[in-house]
């Protein structure tokens, strides 16, 4: 069957940036499942993937816009160092749940100086122009249940 709403897909990918370094792969991995129509994975990739059936391969080129959005300097934030109470020895790469006016943030810390600390809350591939390679492997019809919960209940993502 050819993709389309409420379907469970189940994907090969592989993921490059603009200088084809390889980001992320399900190669030698369980393939991805997702719910179509639900914004399992990012917009510019659904779209793409609408009409599609096993055995069809795709090279997608997706935007930022259409990807983990732009980059936004307003995530980047200096944070005092006596904020972070608690932890033994904050250094750069060390990610943290940030509680903020905006609900809970992922942030990244990406520098620290004696008494300050520069963290970052963007997704790591925001304003990143991202390279799938897919390889449709699987659709099927979903069942009441995945549609009411959003995701598909496939391999390991029964929940
Ligand atoms: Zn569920």
């Amino acid at each position: 069957m050819v993709i389309r709403e409420n379907c469970v897909v189940s994907i090969h990918y592989t993921l490059t940036d603009k200088d084809g370094d390889v980001l992320d792969s399900s190669e030698g991995k369980e393939p991805l499942h997702y719910l179509h129509g639900a914004s399992n994975i990012i917009p510019g990739l659904e779209k793409e993937l609408t009409g599609k059936e096993p055995g069809d391969q795709l090279s997608v080129i997706v935007n930022p816009e259409e990807g983990y959005g732009k980059r936004q300097q307003q995530l980047v934030q200096q944070v005092p160092l006596a904020a972070f109470d608690g932890v033994d020895q904050v250094a750069a790469g060390m990610q943290f749940q940030a509680e903020t006016d905006n609900g809970t943030m992922h942030v990244i810390v990406t520098d620290v100086s004696d008494d300050t600390v520069t963290v970052d809350g963007n997704h790591p591939l925001a304003g990143e122009t991202l390279h799938f390679d897919v390889s449709v492997e699987k659709v099927r019809e979903a069942t009441e249940e995945e549609v009411a919960h959003g995701h598909p209940h496939e391999g390991s993502q029964a929940h």
